[in-house]
This record gives C-alpha cells, sequence and structure tokens, in this order.
C-alpha cells in the first residue's frame, strides 16, 4: 500500500476563505486581519468583548515518552478535532506555531499529518504570519539596547560579565551558540562573551504564550533580568526602558492566528515555546478564545505527559485558571514496541510480547494524569502496519488499568476515522468529573515543588541538588520568587534523566544541574541533564532536499 506524503495531502485541500471558517465561529469579517486568503489574526478588540461569555470544555493531547517511532500528538489533536466536528459538534484546536531552524535540519513539520492536518501546511511551517519574527526582533532590540546602555557609559552600574540577557534567530546555527561581540575597537563597544538560542527558547516567546492581553505582555517583559551588578542586584529590562517598545513590535504578534483542517474546521496556531526551559504549549490568549468560540477545545502539549502535561497543569494552568475537562493520551503500537526493547528497524513485525513489555510506560503515565484529578481515555494512534493482537494487547492493558483505550485512524481516514474517540471524549467532558488540581501549591518552597515533581511524576528517589543550587533557590524565595512554579527541563525519552531508560524505571535520582529565573514568564526552570537552547543542523540537513518546483510549489519539506 502506498500512500501520499503529508505535503501531497496538503496541497489538495479544498480550503474555504477564512472569512468562512471565522464566520463559523461566530468572528465578524472585521475582526479578522487577513494574511492572504487562507490565514488571519483574530482582532485584540474582538477579544476584549468576549470577556463574561461561558467556556466551552477544555480537551489536552498529550503522549507517552516520545520514541523515534512517533506518537502523534499534532495528528491526534487535529484528528479529534475534525472528529468532534464530525459528529455535530462546535470544536477548535488549539496548537503551536512551528519554529524555522527545525525543519531545515531533521524533516517534519507541526501540522499533523496524513488526513489529519492543518493548512495552509507550508506557510505554517515557514514563515506562517511572521510572529515569531516579532519575537526575534523584541528580543534583539533588548540585547542591542543593552550593549548600547554600556556603551553610553553604563549609568545602571551592569556588570559586563554578568549580563545574562543573548540574542536570537529562529534557525540551528550552531556556530553562533558561544561567541564574543563588540571586537574591533573603541567604537564598537566594550568585547564580551555572550551568544545566540534559538527564537522558540526566548524568555520573550514563553511570554508571549502567558500573558493575558498587551498590559501584562508590556508588565511581564519589564520584569526579566537581563543583567546584574557587581553586587549581584539584578537589573531588569524596564530598568534598559526596553519594554515599551517590544510591545510595540509583538503588538500583533499578540493576537491569535486562525487558519483550518483538512476539513475545514477552525484551528487556532499561536505561539511555540521551547517545551524543555519553557512550558511548551500554544499561547493562553489563543486557548482563552478557541474557548469562548467553542464548545470544545483540542490542544496539545509538547512532549511526553511527563514534561508537557504537566506543565500545561501546573504551569498553563494554574497561571491562566483553566482546567482540562479530560485528557487524551496518545499511544502506538510502535512506540510500545519500542519501550519494550525493539530496535527501530525491527518495528515492521508482528511483537505482542514486546507490546506487552512497553505497555508500563504507558500506564505510568495514566496513573500521574489522574493524580491531577482529571479523567484520561487512551488514543491509540494506528498506524497501518499494527496487527489487531497488538492493538489487542494494548487495549487489555488499559482495561486492567481501569482505563479505556479507543483504536483511532484519524491519520489514514480524517475526521471519519476518530468518531469513536470524540464521542467518547465528549460525553466524559459534559459529565463535569474532573476535579483538576496542580500538583503543588504556590506556596511550597521551591525545591520542594521539584521534589513533587520528581517523585510523583518521574517517580525517581530523590532529587539531588548541590548548595549552590539550593542556595539560589533560597535566594530568590527571599527575594520574592518563591511562589512561582517550577519548570523542568528533562530529557524527553525517559521517566529518568538518562534517555536510553525507557519503559517505567525506578530506582533513580534527578540530578539538578543548574536553575534558571525567569522572572517575566513567572517560572523558575530546574535543569537535569544537557539542554541545548541553539540546535545544530545535521549531517544532512533537510534544507539540501527544499527547493521550488516548476509549478512553484515547495518540494522537500515534507
Ligand atoms: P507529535 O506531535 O507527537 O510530535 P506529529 O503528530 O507531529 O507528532 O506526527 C509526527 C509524524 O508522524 C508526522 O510526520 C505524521 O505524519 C506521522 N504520523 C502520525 N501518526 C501517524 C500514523 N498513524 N501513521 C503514519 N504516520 C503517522
Ligand atoms: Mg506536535
Amino acid at each position: 500500500m502506498t500512500f501520499a506524503t503529508d505535503i501531497e495531502i496538503a496541497r489538495a485541500a479544498t480550503k474555504k476563505p477564512i472569512q468562512q471558517i471565522g464566520e463559523a465561529l461566530g468572528i465578524p469579517a472585521e475582526h479578522l486581519l487577513p494574511y492572504g486568503h487562507d490565514k488571519a489574526k483574530v482582532s485584540q478588540d474582538f477579544i476584549d468583548g468576549l470577556e463574561g461569555r461561558e467556556n466551552g470544555k477544555l480537551i489536552l493531547v498529550t503522549a507517552i515518552n516520545p520514541t523515534p517511532a512517533g506518537e502523534g500528538k499534532t495528528t491526534t489533536t487535529v484528528g479529534l478535532g475534525d472528529g468532534l466536528n464530525r459528529i455535530g459538534k462546535k470544536a477548535a484546536i488549539c496548537i503551536r506555531e512551528a519554529s524555522l531552524g527545525p525543519n531545515f535540519g531533521m524533516k517534519g513539520g507541526a501540522a499533523g499529518g496524513g488526513r489529519a492536518q492543518v493548512v495552509p501546511m507550508e506557510d505554517m511551517n515557514l514563515h506562517f504570519t511572521g510572529d515569531f519574527h516579532a519575537i526575534t526582533s523584541a528580543h534583539n532590540l533588548l540585547s542591542a539596547m543593552i550593549d548600547n546602555h554600556i556603551y553610553w557609559g553604563n549609568e545602571l552600574g551592569i556588570d559586563e560579565r554578568r549580563v545574562v540577557w543573548r540574542r536570537v534567530m529562529d534557525m540551528n546555527d550552531r556556530a553562533l551558540r558561544d561567541i564574543v561581540t563588540s571586537l574591533g575597537g573603541v567604537a564598537n563597544g566594550y568585547p564580551r562573551q555572550t551568544g545566540f538560542d534559538i527564537t522558540v527558547a526566548s524568555e520573550v516567546m514563553a511570554i508571549l504564550c502567558l500573558a493575558a492581553d498587551l498590559d501584562d505582555l508590556q508588565r511581564r517583559l519589564g520584569d526579566m533580568i537581563v543583567a546584574y551588578r557587581r553586587d549581584k542586584s539584578p537589573v531588569f529590562a524596564r530598568d534598559i526602558k526596553a519594554d515599551g517598545a517590544m510591545t510595540v513590535l509583538l503588538k500583533d504578534a499578540m493576537q491569535p492566528n486562525l487558519v483550518q483542517t483538512l476539513e475545514n474546521n477552525p484551528a487556532f496556531v499561536h505561539g511555540g515555546p521551547f517545551a524543555n526551559i519553557a512550558h511548551g504549549c500554544n499561547s493562553v490568549i489563543a486557548t482563552k478564545t478557541a474557548l469562548k468560540l467553542a464548545d470544545y477545545v483540542v490542544t496539545e502539549a509538547g512532549f511526553g505527559a511527563d514534561l508537557g502535561a504537566e506543565k500545561f497543569m501546573n504551569i498553563k494552568c494554574r497561571k491562566a485558571g483553566l482546567a482540562p475537562d479530560v485528557v487524551v493520551l496518545v499511544a502506538t503500537v510502535r512506540a510500545m514496541k519500542m519501550n519494550g526493547g525493539v530496535a527501530k528497524a525491527d518495528l515492521g513485525a508482528e511483537n505482542v510480547a514486546a507490546v506487552e513489555a512497553g505497555c508500563p510506560n504507558l500506564g505510568r503515565h495514566i496513573g500521574n494524569l489522574k493524580s491531577f484529578g482529571v479523567p484520561v481515555v487512551v488514543a491509540i494512534n494506528h498506524f497501518v502496519t499494527d496487527t489487531d493482537a497488538e492493538v489487542e494487547a494494548v487495549r487489555d492493558f488499559v482495561a486492567a488499568q481501569g482505563a479505556e483505550a479507543i483504536l483511532c485512524r484519524h491519520w489514514e481516514k480524517g475526521g471519519e476515522g476518530i468518531e469513536a474517540l470524540a464521542t467518547r471524549v465528549a460525553e466524559i467532558a459534559d459529565s463535569g468529573v474532573s476535579q483538576f488540581a496542580p500538583l503543588y501549591p504556590d506556596d511550597m518552597p521551591l525545591l520542594e515543588k521539584i521534589e513533587t515533581v520528581a517523585r510523583e511524576v518521574y517517580h525517581a528517589d530523590a532529587v539531588v541538588a548541590d548548595k549552590t543550587v539550593r542556595d539560589q533557590l533560597a535566594a530568590w524565595e527571599e527575594a520574592g520568587y518563591g511562589s512561582l512554579p517550577v519548570c523542568m527541563a528533562k530529557t524527553q525519552y525517559s521517566f529518568s534523566t538518562d534517555p536510553g531508560q525507557r519503559g517505567a524505571p525506578t530506582g533513580f535520582d534527578v540530578p539538578i544541574r543548574e536553575v534558571r529565573l525567569s522572572a517575566g514568564a513567572g517560572f523558575v526552570v530546574a535543569i537535569c541533564g544537557q539542554i541545548m537552547t541553539m540546535p545544530g543542523l545535521p549531517r544532512r540537513p533537510s534544507a539540501e532536499a527544499i527547493r521550488l518546483n516548476d509549478a512553484g510549489d515547495v518540494e522537500g519539506l515534507f
């Protein structure tokens, strides 16, 4: 059997004018700011007018620990949105925007796959509506203003060795990770060591995704710590007087983007923070807008549930006052097999024993999600190579956990292939059984918050943090940051900090190598392992195969 590629399917889509998509949600055409014919931003004025309306139900899509076999969270988010619409529900989806860098490195976009995609997928995976360029510009404006402040006499007394604000760009470029700026003489300023991160790692990105409105955006931008003085006191972006101009650069980017699925259902695609040093979910403003306009909103959290769902609940929901009504946990037979020890090359052969051996990973995620008080349904994202016996093995395992697994064929069939899940999820959401609560209270000490996540979500024995880390956390508590949630930066491939430990490992500690304060975004990052904030390109970057064909279409992107 051969299947069309994602881009072939996307290109063949019959799109509706974006005004029609907006109209179905009750957005008047004058409140859509069109970018071409198939993309639009929803105006801030319209969003402001939605306050007081009732909210729809919130459905979170998350997954088991990722494996190279692929899980399909975005594909399932898009498919479920289409499935809900097919059974007559008014549903919208909310997902993240794509970063340019990875698209030119490793193959794979961010718009879903097969018959469950958001279109126009080329735009979505390239410049889209320019939000990431705006974020890059706002970030780098602040960088320029800091160096300029030092150049003109350094009134604030910034210690040039302690400037923590770097530069960003939306490209994988390892050459820029560590650099020296201001070489070339007095006129060019004071040489200092710094570097570039990828745009999605910028705190500005995290802020855009958590801010309630433009005032909140500006306040949070001002709260960012950019440097320290010799006495170690912080210098804020507000002290540099950059927050106003940054807000101006971001005012359009703050408005959520509306596009459509292959089945012409509404999709909000907005924001895209890293899922390690940030929280990895689309913007609060998009989710809240969608909840006012649709009866059901399906959204996705990055990585596996131990990272993505944990942060969705403990950071995004806590801070934005959101609460999921039901959680869909995506699992695949292939990933179960890999968790059960099968190599990627051998995934084609039926292997029920390996599926069973991998299922404890799924089981632990089910238990963890239930500990947040939310009902969980497992979506088995069907690959055409899966055998009935393998699917049954997953279903039986899930049933033994007191949960329910539903086979979904949205990748192959679109909304039609996922009606059973849509029906069940709507039923659970409507029943109001969810009793969501974050895992820890605001007033718990920062280290205890880290320990709570490590113990209850990762099932670790202990957290190992040396005196420097403990002292730093204590100092932040002293400075008034103690009530912030923690943002765990850990490998996505394992519950532990060792990416090689698949399944449901026990008997391990979680070492905290470093902690960072994102004072504007409003969380404390706990880094447990190597975290790359500027990726590199692989030996054969996918950029080598990307080109325009004779018809002017993009080839080789996916
Ligand atoms: P995630 O959001 O979990 O990172 P995506 O939904 O983006 O994953 O899917 C990753 C890749 O896997 C995409 O290229 C998609 O087309 C593919 N994929 C997803 N589900 C299936 C499936 N059921 N069969 C075949 N390929 C799939
Ligand atoms: Mg995804």
